[in-house]
């Protein structure tokens, strides 16, 4: 029994993050979304290439180039949204993949909720789960609430302990997470997160923090940290073989 005396829901609750995990990162969502990026740290008045670092350094830093805009520039998050992930013409780059939807059909809701958990905010991730036709396999949206001055966005641990709450869910080792930030993985895992997985796709030129980079089979997947790795959501079934039906 929780403490309001509601019995808790003993279900598991999957947690899926959205970009680069629902689609691949071959669809260059992320380097129109790096264009978009650094557009706004230049139009604050910051040159090409200190935009290109600070950039790459907040990415790196708070996991999210906006966590770091938010904190130490004067900027309104939700222009920053309107600008960048609210121009992306997502039709034109992701379509819906029967496979996808299928293999979140075939997820046993009577052991599994399954949720999603982004870093970015509610009008995108909505924006794409429409468009993924996925809407409706969704149960609940943990997404950054730029709409708060000092929002938490993964990996910081209280993005994490906020999901939880939300999803009413107080024992960690019930849940599931499936992310592309290696980042994003290890912190679920030190927070007790029960069965984590790294979506690792290989030999393709990805952004990541407004750089371009070659994801590559190396040490640094995340393999050797007792997190399963994998590069094709199907292989979920092999991993996470109780919670499917089929
Ligand atoms: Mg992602």
């Amino acid at each position: 029994m929780s403490v309001d005396g509601t019995s808790e829901d003993p279900r598991k609750v999957v947690w899926f993050d959205i970009d680069n995990t629902l689609y691949s990162a071959s669809t260059k969502i992320s380097q129109a979304m790096g264009q978009r990026i650094h557009a706004y740290f230049v139009s604050l008045g910051i040159g090409e290439d200190e935009a290109s670092e600070l950039h790459h350094r907040y990415y790196t830093q708070y996991g999210l180039a906006l966590r770091g805009l938010a904190r130490h520039h004067d900027i309104d998050p939700l222009d920053f949204d309107r600008k960048c992930d609210g121009t992306l013409p997502l039709e034109e780059y992701i379509k819906p993949d029967p496979k996808l939807r299928k293999l979140f059909e075939d997820m046993d809701r009577t052991k599994v909720r399954v949720w999603a958990l982004t870093n970015a905010y509610k009008h995108h991730a909505n924006r794409v789960l429409k468009i993924l036709n996925l809407t409706d396999q969704i149960e609940g949206l943990v997404y950054c609430d730029y709409e708060e001055p000092n929002f938490t966005c993964k990996p910081e641990a209280e993005s994490y302990r906020n999901a939880m709450k939300m999803a009413k869910i107080t024992d960690p080792s019930k849940c599931f997470f499936i992310d592309d930030s290696k980042l994003n993985v290890i912190a679920a895992k030190e927070l007790g997160w029960g069965r984590c997985v790294h979506f690792h796709e290989v030999g393709l030129d990805a952004m990541e923090g407004g750089r371009m980079k070659k994801l590559e089979v190396d040490g640094d997947s995340g393999a050797d940290q007792g997190i399963a790795v994998i590069n094709d959501l199907e292989e979920l079934r092999v991993v996470w073989p109780e919670i499917f039906s089929v």
